[in-house]
């Protein structure tokens, strides 16, 4: 079975995010960007049924600038297979990335789609689920554990807010991955250099008749305002009298 795995490329998590001075987006000049961290689980958990001999091949997918071949070139220093990068200038929304996931899915037809289950950029978790409506393919977002049965089913457990719940899937499926399915591997060296002579295909939206064109406008971006000191209330009296008077809705 083929696992088709869509990474993005996003700020490095151990950065903190600023706006920019003109309130246009989140500053990225010059800062270090690297693979979203759900999609290194989701890079992990397709390595480990490729090599529990569940799974043939693995291909990376990412759609934006060139710079994503860089990330590209982690998933393949990870293990993947092959990496195909859809290159495309500009904000790219979850519905526009769908469609792009989409036509590589038709492409490639990989009997498994595993995504990050959200993007920690924009946060939006949206792609997957935008993935599988437009495929017309079962869906098990959040998981933290996979079984796959066979080449046709898979159990899935997914992290819900009442604990776990375990769903049995049709194949082919979107998955999306939670923090607690695996933890993920480090690049090795070697495996560093043999990823830079690995297959690296480049398209366009238009090679894949996908018009990206934005339907959301950005207003702005700003911090949040600082967050006002605390204080001590001597009683429950108190706590309420002031729940019903003073606290108001930001
Ligand atoms: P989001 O819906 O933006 O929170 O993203 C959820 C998941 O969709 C990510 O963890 C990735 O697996 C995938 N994804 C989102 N944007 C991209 C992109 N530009 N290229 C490849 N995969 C993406």
């Amino acid at each position: 079975m083929k696992i088709l795995v869509p990474v993005k490329r996003v700020l490095d998590y151990n950065i903190k995010a600023r706006p920019k001075a003109d309130g246009t987006g989140v500053e990225l000049a010059g800062l270090k960007m690297s693979m979203n961290p759900f999609d290194e689980i989701a890079m992990e958990a397709a390595l480990r049924l490729k090599e529990a001999g569940q799974a043939t091949e693995i291909v990376a997918v990412s759609c934006g600038p060139a710079a994503n071949q860089e990330t590209l070139r982690t998933a393949l220093a990870l293990g993947a297979d092959r990496a195909v990068l859809v290159q495309c200038e500009g904000e790219l929304e979850p519905l526009a990335v769908a469609k792009l996931l989409r036509a590589v899915t038709l492409r490639e037809q990989p009997g498994l789609v595993l995504c990050g289950k959200q993007a920690i950029d924009d946060d939006a978790n949206q792609t997957g689920q935008m993935l599988s409506a437009l495929m017309g393919w079962a869906q098990a977002t959040f998981a933290s554990r996979i079984e796959l049965q066979g080449a046709s089913e898979a159990l899935v457990t997914r992290e819900i807010d009442g604990g776990l719940e375990t769903l049995s899937i049709r194949l082919p499926a979107v998955i999306t991955t939670d923090l607690r399915l695996n933890e993920p591997r480090y690049a090795t060296l070697p495996n560093i250099m043999k990823a830079k002579k690995k297959p690296l295909d480049t398209l366009t939206p238009a090679d894949l008749g996908v018009d990206t064109a934005p339907h959301l406008k950005l207003v702005q971006v700003f911090e949040p305002p600082q967050r006002q000191g605390g204080i001590r209330v001597s009683d429950v009296a108190e706590l309420v009298g002031k729940l019903k008077n003073e606290a108001k809705v930001i």
